[in-house]
């Protein structure tokens, strides 16, 4: 693997872990370094720790090897962490603290790196890119090619969100003469839902709220909307996508109630207002125009913090514009 080959050419045991709540480029990039390791180190184990992945990614090979309860003793030689850093690691920081080395593999803008052997390159689609461009073409196969393309497709909303660049297209491209069945994949992974999850966004969009002059919008599930649907957070997925569709809207939030006043965050931007700095306040992180955070206190208190923030972001944009 390029770049780091002399971390690995004497590690006989490998953890690779994602973060908490794992999205479409988490769990594809921890797949596709999975089946490159076991390629290129044929003879090391290799361990995943990951949360269970959204039940579309049961279509990926080997997928069941994920491990989802993190109690061990191993002290691994080698510990990816990839598309976070290890705040986001959840229970599998303990793993990671005590790894020999560690090599954290991120794009977001937030991530400072948190590995011995940091490449974090937040001017990347997704982790899923950057980690094709550390493999050795002539190692890639079709499970490693299909991964990959999945974990670009999610982060970029298919090719469509402005972190989509020419190189990240000359790799899907590179992926697609593996020969594989790009549109079923994508299909089920990404735009497929279940009834329920429609229904709950139909009702989140529904209740949803503008203000500041309808620049900004706001939708928000409860526990309660949550066991009536009979849904769970990864059912909430797209939500705020949906909210930032919006015409007018600069920014879009989203909450969902996980714990006696306390919410998930996740919000949206066209690229005026930067919701990574907004996300990094309350302490998380994300990107430019997609960024989260878990936030204490009651829904309007939230908000009202949030707009603070939003309101002078878009007051320095407006300043920007007229000097
Ligand atoms: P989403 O809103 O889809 O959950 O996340 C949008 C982006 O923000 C993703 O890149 C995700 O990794 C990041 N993000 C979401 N929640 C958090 C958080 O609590 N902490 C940090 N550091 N990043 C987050
Ligand atoms: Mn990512």
């Amino acid at each position: 693997m390029k770049r780091i080959n002399s971390e690995l050419k004497d590690a006989k045991t490998i953890a690779i872990s994602g973060h908490v709540r794992p999205d479409g480029d988490c769990v594809c990039s921890v797949m596709a370094l999975y089946y490159y390791l076991k390629k290129e180190l044929p003879e090391a184990k290799i361990d995943i720790y990951l949360e269970e992945p959204p039940a579309p990614f049961r279509i990926l090979e080997g997928i069941e090897k994920i491990k989802s309860e993190f109690n061990t003793d191993e002290i691994y030689d080698v510990f990816f962490a990839m598309d976070c850093n290890d705040e986001r690691l959840g229970d599998a920081l303990t793993i990671f603290r005590r790894a020999r080395r560690r090599i954290n593999i991120d794009h977001h803008i937030s991530n400072t790196g948190c590995g011995d052997v940091n490449i974090v390159e937040p001017e990347r689609s997704s982790t899923a890119e950057l980690l094709y461009d550390l493999m050795e073409p002539a190692l890639v196969d079709e499970e490693i090619a299909k991964a990959v393309y999945i974990g670009i497709a999610h982060d970029t909303g298919v090719f469509r969100y402005s972190n989509t660049s020419p190189h990240t297209l000359q790799i899907a491209a590179e992926l697609l003469k593996f020969g594989f069945d790009f549109s079923a994949l994508i299909e089920h992974t990404f735009f497929e839902k279940t009834y329920v999850q429609t229904q709950i966004m139909g009702r989140a969009v529904l209740e949803s709220v503008r203000f500041m002059n309808d620049r900004c919008i706001v939708s928000m599930v409860t526990r309660r909307m949550m066991e009536f649907y009979q849904v769970g957070p990864k059912d909430l997925d797209g939500i705020v996508n949906q909210l930032q569709s919006v015409r007018g809207v600069d920014c879009a939030i989203f909450m969902y109630e996980i714990g006696t006043l306390e919410y998930k965050v996740s919000m949206r931007s066209n690229g005026v207002v930067d919701v990574s700095q907004v996300a990094v306040k309350f302490g998380g992180g994300g990107h430019v125009r997609a960024a989260g955070c878990t936030m204490n206190g009651t829904y309007h208190d939230n908000i009202n913090n949030i707009s603070k923030e939003i309101a002078m972001q878009l007051k320095q944009a407006q300043t920007r514009e007229q000097a």
